[in-house]
């Protein structure tokens, strides 16, 4: 749908001539539609878990007020629903920061091999606490690209916990770092999992936000639906891409290409 803002101007008074002007507002109209669209959904999602703390706090003062056992339990549930809300807080605000850093490039010289290793020992609880196998082998020559270390482990933090949850327990969760060639030399980071796939119709849309494919699977395994929505700002600052393969049944890989420096 193209919206236009039309205006008409005589070109000289008494003339009959007019000029006529066609502004395209369709993009403008976009954004706006997103704007509100993303504020609707962050203000649903905090308002589920403020209801359920509510309900709780009713329940507590009233019919289960001499429950120590309800109470106990009732307890835990509002612990764990305020635990969620910050966590989307946080990925609101990292979401809100990225996009108001500037669009060009950031320059540290990053070391991919060693930034990987450092990030799977301090995430190796995730392997507990998913019951998978998580496989690295650091190449044997150092890969550097220019960025900003703290954004780009936000987003091989994000991919390696996705594969973790989606993946399959019991199985592994491989991660490969390798030299490629897009456009022109690359390094890839692939992060693959043995779990239930994604359908193809979904998979363009998994960078949107709050983009769920399954909300109550994404709610029950601490899922804000923010974080591939961060991974794709974090990327385009970064002259990067991300790719996604998947096959139902067999599992998925989330890829990020990044440009050599
Ligand atoms: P969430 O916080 O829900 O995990 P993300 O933005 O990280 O949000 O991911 C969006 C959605 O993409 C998830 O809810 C899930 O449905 C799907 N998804 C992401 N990674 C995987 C994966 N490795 N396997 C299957 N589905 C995935």
């Amino acid at each position: 749908e193209r919206v236009f803002l039309i205006s008409i101007q005589p070109l000289q008074s008494e003339s009959g001539i007019f000029l006529v002007h066609f502004k395209d507002q369709s993009e403008t109209r976009r954004i706006d539609r997103m704007r509100a669209d993303f504020i609707a959904n962050a203000s649903h999602e905090l308002r589920t878990p403020l209801a359920s703390i509510s309900g709780f706090i009713e329940t507590l003062r009233g019919p289960a007020k001499d429950d120590a056992k309800a109470r106990e339990n009732f307890l835990q549930i509002m612990q764990a629903q305020t635990a969620r809300m910050a966590r989307l807080i946080d990925d609101l605000l990292s979401l809100s920061r990225i996009e108001m850093k500037p669009h060009t490039r950031p320059q540290q010289k990053v070391e991919l091999g060693g930034l990987l290793s450092g990030l799977l020992e301090t995430m190796s609880h995730l392997a507990k606490d998913y019951n998978v196998a998580i496989n690295f082998t650091p190449p044997d020559a150092p890969i550097v690209v220019a960025g900003d270390r703290d954004e780009l482990i936000q987003v091989f933090s994000n991919l390696l916990e996705n594969a973790c949850k989606y993946g399959q327990q019991g199985e592994r969760v491989e991660v490969s770092l390798k030299v490629g060639r897009g456009t022109g030399p690359e390094a890839t980071i692939c992060f693959r999992d043995f779990g239930p796939g994604i359908a193809e119709e979904h998979i363009p849309r998994l960078t949107e936000r709050f983009y769920r494919v399954d909300v109550e699977k994404s709610r029950v395994r601490n899922g804000t639906g923010l974080g591939l929505a961060i991974v794709k700002h974090i990327l385009t600052r970064h002259a990067g891409r991300l790719t996604i393969h998947s096959t139902p049944g067999e599992g998925s890989t989330f890829c990020v290409h990044l440009p050599l420096s």
